[in-house]
């Protein structure tokens, strides 16, 4: 079977950056399993992995425009360290993440610089401006069931409350899990 749109890929990958380091990885034992041409992955990785079946192993080499985009200095802000009350100062430094609600949704912003009373962010996706470097191992390819077409996302084998569903705050496996017919 080769993946087509509205499947469910289950995949083992090692993702590095430019610079040859490790920024993400699943092993076989625990990959990453999503539903394929639906958008949640980002479009250069959905294109070369259309088509693509059970057993392969590729390598593949995605810019910055077909990842997370370019960087955009204009995201790059001072702010007022009041933004960060409740913070202690020796987590505010260059280089750490926080998450931000913003109005388009929660955003994670890295800390750029720390000049005193005034803090350089940064809300460019931690990736933007990466070139992204997989390697990808093809486990498993399965047709998505209407639940989780529905859903937008993949639900564990065996369904919601198995043990390897995936919990959410609202108790169900997921976001929109845990209402009717879960
Ligand atoms: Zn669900």
């Amino acid at each position: 079977m080769s993946l087509t749109k509205n499947q469910v890929a289950s995949v083992a990958y090692t993702l590095k950056n430019s610079e040859g380091q490790v920024i993400d990885k699943a092993s076989k034992d625990s990959p990453m399993s999503f539903i394929h041409g639906v958008g949640g992955m980002i479009p250069g990785f959905e294109k070369e992995l259309e088509g693509k079946n059970i057993g392969d192993s590729f390598s593949l080499v995605i810019e910055p425009e077909n990842a997370y985009g370019e960087r955009n200095d204009e995201l790059t802000q001072d702010v007022s360290r009041e933004m960060f009350a409740g913070i202690p100062d020796e987590q505010l430094v260059a280089g750490a993440q926080f998450q931000a609600q913003t109005d388009a949704g929660v955003e994670i912003i890295t800390i750029a610089a720390v000049n005193g009373d005034q803090i350089k962010i940064d809300a460019n996706h931690p990736l933007a401006g990466e070139t992204l470097y997989f390697e990808v191992e093809m486990l498993d390819i399965r047709d998505a069931t209407e639940e989780e077409l529905a859903h937008g996302h993949v639900h564990a084998t065996g369904g919601c409350g198995s043990d390897k569903a995936e919990k959410s705050e609202s108790g169900g496996c997921c976001g929109s899990c845990g209402g009717e017919g879960h």
